[in-house]
């Protein structure tokens, strides 16, 4: 796939918001409850974009790649969960013009087009609520785990442009994601937070609230409870591609604020 058509895909259009979603379990994409809510009334609310540009913390690749398939897959990329989840299949198209324009677009950088990925969990679950009837055309950016997270903000802030062009960018991930301390004996308190992870999230919410994001790319100095939150960057960088894109005066709207099973942060929030 190394030829890439010159045309634009994309006309100019009014500048669209960009999200953080704090995706949580997989059983959110069938479930409907006050997370899943919070997404279908964002579906509602904003703008419809003319396609969406997922950066999922479930694709991590040797350098970026993007996805560029006419009919991406639903890939059911977990284990034990109830069949009804396996069954789902997300039929929104891709947009491979998307993809080429995106692979021009980035200078840094010879992204790779792909063929052999579709939308994983991280994407589809949370569309299957922002965007049920899957009329919305949807690639996918992966996160290059060779990148620090300074690497990957300077790779964001090359999207920019494209909140203009009717495409919606979308950060799939958690910022307080550490599933070998899930509280399973409080599974009577689903909305339950170890005090670590409490101040994590709070952390993390006051640094975005006071603007100076780059000391989030440093997020290992930042305490014990950040290290505790954040054992392997995967769920964390798709904040930091977010966070990259917002502009000068937009707001910051949050929701979801909610600690669950201990160790998870839905933490979520609206730029712009
Ligand atoms: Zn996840």
């Amino acid at each position: 796939m190394n030829q890439v058509p010159v045309q634009k895909a994309c006309p100019k259009s009014a500048k669209l918001p960009v999200l953080f979603i704090g995706h949580g379990s997989p059983m959110n994409a069938i479930e409907n409850n006050s997370f899943t809510e919070s997404w279908s009334k964002l579906g509602q609310e904003m703008p419809k974009p003319s396609a969406i540009l997922s950066i999922s913390a479930h694709w991590e690749t040797k350098g970026t790649h993007i996805t560029v398939a006419q009919k991406p897959q639903t890939i059911h990329d977990f284990g034990g969960f109830p069949k009804a989840l396996f069954e789902v299949e997300y039929s929104a198209q891709g947009c491979p013009e998307l993809a080429y324009e995106i692979k021009n677009i980035i200078e840094s950088e010879n992204i790779s087009l792909v063929e052999n990925w579709g939308l994983d969990h991280g994407t589809w679950s949370i569309l299957n609520h922002l965007y049920p009837a899957a009329d919305v055309p949807v690639i996918q950016l992966s996160l290059d785990y060779y990148k620090t997270p300074r690497q990957h903000v300077e790779l964001a802030k090359e999207l920019a442009l494209l909140r203009r062009k009717g495409v919606l960018i979308i950060g799939s991930g958690n910022i307080v994601h550490n599933l070998r301390m899930i509280a399973w004996d409080k599974m009577n308190e689903p909305e339950y937070g170890y005090d670590w992870a409490i101040e994590a999230n709070n952390k993390v919410k006051s640094i975005i609230e006071s603007g100076d994001f780059d000391l989030l790319c440093d997020y290992k100095s930042l305490g014990p409870e950040m290290n505790l939150a954040i054992p392997s960057p995967d769920h964390f960088l798709p904040l930091l591609y977010i966070l990259a894109l917002k502009e000068e005066n937009e707001e910051v709207e949050f929701f979801n604020d909610q600690l669950i099973l201990g160790s998870l942060s839905m933490l979520s929030m609206k730029l712009g």
